[in-house]
């Protein structure tokens, strides 16, 4: 039987992915290793206790009792902390899905691949953070990882068959998010909960966020520099509000492959699940003649200076990825928080890269673990520094 491992376990994707691996057979068809989670310990036990898996574990030691509490006479061994979390990664296992949301997901990835799993990979934060090092561990151990956001997923899956020489460009969509078309000026009174509303996808409250300020959308391309390669004036977004296109893949002829199905994330997890296979997936079926019509704008980066951001991280490399990452994750709480308004977000993420990377500082240092979680350490508290500053401006 396969032998499976779901970080995340108690988010959405890794609530879709128990919900594959049951329709597919659930306890009886793998042998599932480790779950993890953080604070929703009650779902974890019970996710833990329906596929029987061998260890659950808690992000967090304060919620070890509960943990203990809930897998009571189930036989699942329970954990907490940090390093219970790169033990679970030690455990074999033959595919490992990736979903913890945040930087938080690099280190359990990393010690995954060292061990020469297939990770299926949705936290794109790992790839944003360290991509040369995720991909190099990864070949050094003969592991492979999967692309598990959908974009990354559909743009796998136009080059199968295709020499990646032959790619002239890609093109990711982007839905907007929910102030898609909402009048620039109006931006800066936009609430948390108004902000945490999808018009087409279901998502964790987070990335459902920065789908409204593209953070995600900046994220996702350069997470497709990272994992395909390639000169980043080549890689686009689009606005796409239907989410029925998730990537298109140009050729150096002038064709262009595109991926088409429902904005369901079972799709991309199902095909990183079954891969090289396909098999029967519980999402829904396009009637396109009952679509209708697929409709495409430019992605403004007026309205979306995320966008900008990427690029010149796509530009920069070295450690200005994790130094993005981590003020955004920073200013994102600080919205959340309500310490500062929508459109700051962008401003203190820019603040972050220009402080961070005087005279090169990003750009010379050796991409190494250490040095990943060093910058990281240092782009939340610069963002701290400058969150303090616009509320004392009253920037709000
Ligand atoms: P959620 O917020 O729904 O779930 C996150 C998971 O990580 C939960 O299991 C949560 O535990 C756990 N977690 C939270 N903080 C920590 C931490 N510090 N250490 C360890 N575990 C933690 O996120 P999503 O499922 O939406 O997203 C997961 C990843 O997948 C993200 O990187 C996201 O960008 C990516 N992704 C998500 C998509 C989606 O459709 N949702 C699409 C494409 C990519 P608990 O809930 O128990 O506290």
């Amino acid at each position: 039987m396969r032998r499976i491992t779901i970080f995340g376990a108690t988010g959405s994707i890794g609530e879709n992915t128990v919900d594959l691996l049951e329709r597919q057979g659930g306890a009886e068809a793998y042998d599932v290793v480790a779950l993890t989670g953080g604070r929703n310990v009650a779902r974890l036990a019970e996710q833990a206790r329906t596929l029987r898996a061998d260890v659950a574990v808690t992000a967090y030691p304060d919620c070890l009792d509960d943990l203990e509490a809930a897998l009571a006479g189930s036989g699942v061994e329970a954990a907490a902390g940090p390093q219970a979390l790169a033990e679970a990664a030690d455990r074999p296992a033959d595919w490992i899905m990736s979903a913890i949301v945040g930087a938080a997901g690099l280190v359990p990835g990393m010690r995954a691949l060292k061990h020469g799993t297939t990770l299926a990979l949705a936290n794109k934060e790992s790839l944003v953070t360290a991509g040369p090092l995720l991909l190099g561990t990864a070949e050094a151990h003969g592991a492979r990882i999967l692309p598990v956001d959908s974009e990354h997923s559909a743009i796998f899956q136009a080059l199968v068959g295709e020499e990646i020489d032959a790619v002239e460009r890609i093109i990711i969509t982007a839905s907007g998010g929910a102030f898609r078309d909402w009048p620039i000026e109006a931006l800066e009174s936009a609430t948390p909960e108004q902000a945490s509303s999808h018009p087409n996808w279901a998502m964790g409250q987070r990335i459902t966020v920065d789908s409204a300020s593209m953070f995600n959308k900046a994220l996702e391309l350069i997470e497709t520099k990272e994992y395909f390669g390639g000169d980043p004036a080549r890689i686009e977004a689009v606005v796409h509000p239907e989410s029925l296109i998730h990537a298109l893949v140009g050729f150096r002829d002038g064709a262009i492959m595109a991926h088409v199905g429902p904005p369901d994330m079972r799709h991309a997890i199902g095909y990183a699940l079954n891969w090289p296979d396909r098999r029967d997936l519980p999402v829904a079926r396009l009637d396109l003649a009952q679509i209708g019509q697929l409709n495409f704008r430019s992605a403004c980066e007026k309205r979306w200076p995320a966008l900008r951001l990427a690029r010149e991280v796509m530009e920069a490399g070295g450690l200005t990825g994790a130094a993005f990452n981590a003020a955004k994750e920073a200013a994102l709480d600080a919205f959340l928080a309500r310490q500062i308004s929508f459109p700051r977000m962008a401003g203190v993420v820019e603040d972050v890269l220009t402080r961070l990377s005087g005279e090169g500082g990003l750009t010379k240092m050796q991409i190494s673990l250490e040095n990943v979680l060093e910058v990281d350490h240092l782009a939340r508290q610069a963002a701290a520094d400058i969150v303090r500053g616009s509320e004392r401006q009253g920037s709000y």
